[in-house]
C-alpha cells in the first residue's frame, strides 16, 4: 500500500463545472484531458474501433443481387428512389420501415437511458467518439495534459508551430474522410471515389464532404465539450428519462468525504476523514472539464473515465475501488443515510467502514435485478412491438403490386357494333432485381375482353405483359364490353399474377357506361 503522500496531486481546475462556468460569451477555458487507463477506457477503444469501422468500411461491402441492382450492400439511392440494406430493398411507398426503425431507435433510447443513463453519451455518440479520435491525435503530436499545457502556454516557436500544424492537418484528413465516407453512402463507392478524385463528381457532392469535413473539423476539433454544453438537446431531454434506479456515475461522497490531501496526518490527529485524497486525478481525465464531486451534472456524458482514474488511485493507497462508480440514486441515497450522523447531520466515514478499515456490509452495492423493472419492461416491451410488427410486414410484403387509373376523360368510347369501351392507365410494380413475365386478367364484366396498347396479341381476358426488373411499368389497357351486357355501376378486377412466384395482386377498378345503357 503506498502512503496518500505518494499519490501524485493534479493542479487542475474542473473549468466547465457549475461553480466556476463562465458568463456567456466569455472566452472558453480550454480543457486538457489526461490519458486515462482502465476497463472503461479499454470498453470506450473498442466502442471507438467498432463505430468508426462500420462508419467508413460499411459502404464498401459489397453485396450480389444479381445484374440489375447495384451490388452495395447499404446504399441510399437518391436518384432512382430506392433503399438498399444488405438483402433488404426499400421501395418509397415502404419508407415507414425507416420510420419503423427510427420509432425503435428512439424507443431503444429510452431503455437505455432507464437503465444506463447517458450511456449513449459517454460511448457511442458520434460527438464523443470524433472527439476521442481528434484527443488521439492531439496526445500522439503534443503529448499528455502537461505537455499540451506547457505547449499551449509557450511562445511561438518552430516546434511549437510544426506540431499544430500537424495536428490541424491529420485532423483535417480524418474531416475529409469522415465528409467522404458519407456520400458513399448514395452512390456506388468505388465509382464516386474514382470521380471525387477525378473532379468529376456532382457540384452537391464536393459540397457535402465540404459541409461534413468543416462540421467535423469544428465540432470535433475546436469546440469539443461545448457541443455538449451548448448544443445538444440531449442532456436537457435524458433528466425526464432517469429515475432513482438509473445508473450513472456517482461520487461517492458518503465514503470520500471529508476528503483530505494528508489522510494518515488527520486520521493520527483524530479527525475524521474519507477515502478521497483530493488528487484531481478525476478531475484531470474528464473530457468535459467538470469535477464529478460537485455532484450531478448537466455536462456529464457519463464516459465513466473518472472511475478508472479514481479506481488507479484507490488501488494505489490500497483502499477498495469504487469511491467514483455507477450508482443508482437508490443506492446512494441509502448509503448516504447510513453515513450521515444523526446528531450533527455530518457524513462519518467509520459508519461505513468496519474495524479493518473495509466497506461494511451494510453498503448498497448495484444488483442487475433493478434494470428489471416496469418502466423498463414497458420500454422493451414496446420496443419489440415495433420489431415484431416490422419484421413481419417485411417477411409478408408483396413484391408485384398493381396500382389501375381510370381515363376521365372521355370516361367511355361507342364503337361501331355499339360496344362500350373504357380506358386504364395500368401501373404494374416489379420490385425484385429480375424481369419476369407476369400475367393480367379481368375478374368480372364476363363477356368483357381487354387490349393493351403495343402488345400484339388479339383482344381476350388475359395478357402476358414482360416487366422489367426493378421498375415500375406502366401500360395503357382498353376493356371493351358488348352493349348486351351494359348495366349501371359495374365493377370488376384487374389481377396481376406471376405463374412462376404465385405472387398475385388485384384493383378494383368500374366501368363506366353511357346514361341511355343504364
Ligand atoms: S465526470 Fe466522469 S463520467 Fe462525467 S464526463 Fe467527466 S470523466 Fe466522464
Ligand atoms: S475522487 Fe478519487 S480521483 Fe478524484 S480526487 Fe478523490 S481520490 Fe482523487
Amino acid at each position: 500500500m503506498l502512503d496518500d503522500k505518494e499519490v501524485e496531486r493534479l493542479e487542475v481546475e474542473a473549468v466547465n463545472s457549475a461553480k466556476t462556468r463562465q458568463p456567456l460569451y466569455s472566452a472558453r477555458k480550454k480543457v486538457f484531458p489526461k490519458r486515462a487507463s482502465g476497463r472503461f477506457r479499454q470498453f470506450k477503444w473498442l466502442i471507438m474501433l467498432v463505430t468508426l469501422g462500420i462508419y467508413y468500411l460499411t459502404p464498401w461491402i459489397r453485396w450480389d443481387r444479381g445484374p440489375y441492382a447495384p451490388d452495395q450492400a447499404v446504399l441510399l439511392d437518391i436518384a432512382n428512389r430506392r433503399f438498399y440494406f444488405f438483402f433488404i430493398e426499400i421501395w418509397p411507398q415502404e419508407f415507414f420501415y425507416v420510420a419503423g426503425l427510427l420509432v425503435m431507435a428512439g424507443i431503444g433510447l429510452f431503455l437505455i437511458t432507464s437503465t444506463v443513463g447517458r450511456a449513449w453519451c459517454g460511448y457511442t455518440c458520434p460527438q464523443t467518439v470524433w472527439v476521442d479520435l481528434f484527443l488521439v491525435v492531439e496526445r500522439g503530436i503534443e503529448g499528455d495534459r502537461n505537455a499540451r499545457i506547457k505547449l499551449d502556454s509557450a511562445p511561438w516557436s518552430f516546434d511549437k508551430l510544426s506540431k499544430r500544424v500537424a495536428k490541424h492537418l491529420v485532423w483535417l484528413v480524418i474531416a475529409v474522410a469522415t465528409g467522404g465516407a458519407w456520400i458513399f453512402y448514395f452512390a456506388d463507392a468505388p465509382t464516386l471515389l474514382g470521380q471525387l478524385v477525378t473532379g468529376q463528381a456532382a457540384a452537391v457532392a464536393y459540397i457535402t464532404v465540404a459541409v461534413l469535413t468543416a462540421t467535423t473539423y469544428v465540432f470535433g476539433g475546436l469546440m469539443r465539450e461545448q457541443v455538449c454544453t451548448y448544443m445538444c438537446p440531449w442532456p436537457r431531454i435524458q433528466a425526464a428519462m432517469l429515475d432513482e434506479n438509473s445508473l450513472t456515475v456517482t461520487y461517492n461522497d458518503w465514503r470520500g468525504e471529508p476528503r483530505s490531501r494528508h489522510a494518515k496526518k488527520a486520521a493520527a490527529e483524530g479527525l475524521s476523514v474519507g477515502d478521497c485524497v483530493d488528487c484531481n486525478a478525476c478531475v484531470a481525465v474528464c473530457p468535459m472539464g467538470i469535477d464529478i464531486r460537485d455532484g450531478q451534472q448537466l455536462e456529464c456524458i457519463t464516459c465513466a473515465l473518472c472511475i478508472d482514474a479514481c479506481d488507479s488511485v484507490m488501488d494505489k493507497i490500497g483502499k477498495e475501488r469504487g469511491l467514483i462508480s455507477y450508482a443508482t440514486l437508490a443506492d446512494y441515497q441509502s448509503n448516504m443515510a447510513i453515513a450521515t450522523d444523526p446528531a450533527t447531520g455530518k457524513i462519518e466515514p467509520k459508519r461505513v467502514h468496519d474495524q479493518n478499515g473495509k466497506l461494511s456490509d451494510k453498503i448498497a452495492h448495484f444488483r442487475l435485478g433493478r434494470i428489471f423493472r416496469a418502466r423498463t419492461f414497458v420500454y422493451a416491451g414496446a420496443w419489440s412491438l415495433v420489431g415484431v410488427a416490422l419484421l413481419v410486414a417485411l417477411l409478408s410484403r408483396d413484391r408485384l403490386e398493381i396500382n389501375v387509373l381510370h381515363d376521365r376523360n372521355p370516361q367511355f368510347v361507342r364503337l361501331a357494333d355499339g360496344s362500350i369501351r373504357n380506358g386504364y392507365t395500368v401501373k404494374l410494380l416489379n420490385m425484385i432485381p429480375e424481369p419476369r413475365t407476369v400475367t393480367l386478367s379481368l375478374d368480372g364484366l364476363p363477356e368483357a375482353v381487354m387490349s393493351v396498347v403495343g402488345v400484339d396479341q388479339p383482344e381476350s381476358r388475359s395478357v402476358t405483359v414482360e416487366a422489367e426488373p426493378d421498375k415500375l411499368k406502366t401500360i395503357r389497357v382498353y376493356v371493351r364490353q358488348p352493349q348486351a351486357n351494359l348495366a349501371e355501376g359495374q365493377s370488376f378486377k384487374f389481377i396481376v399474377e406471376d405463374k412462376g412466384s404465385s405472387e398475385k395482386d388485384a384493383y378494383v377498378a368500374k366501368f363506366n357506361v353511357p346514361e341511355a345503357a343504364k
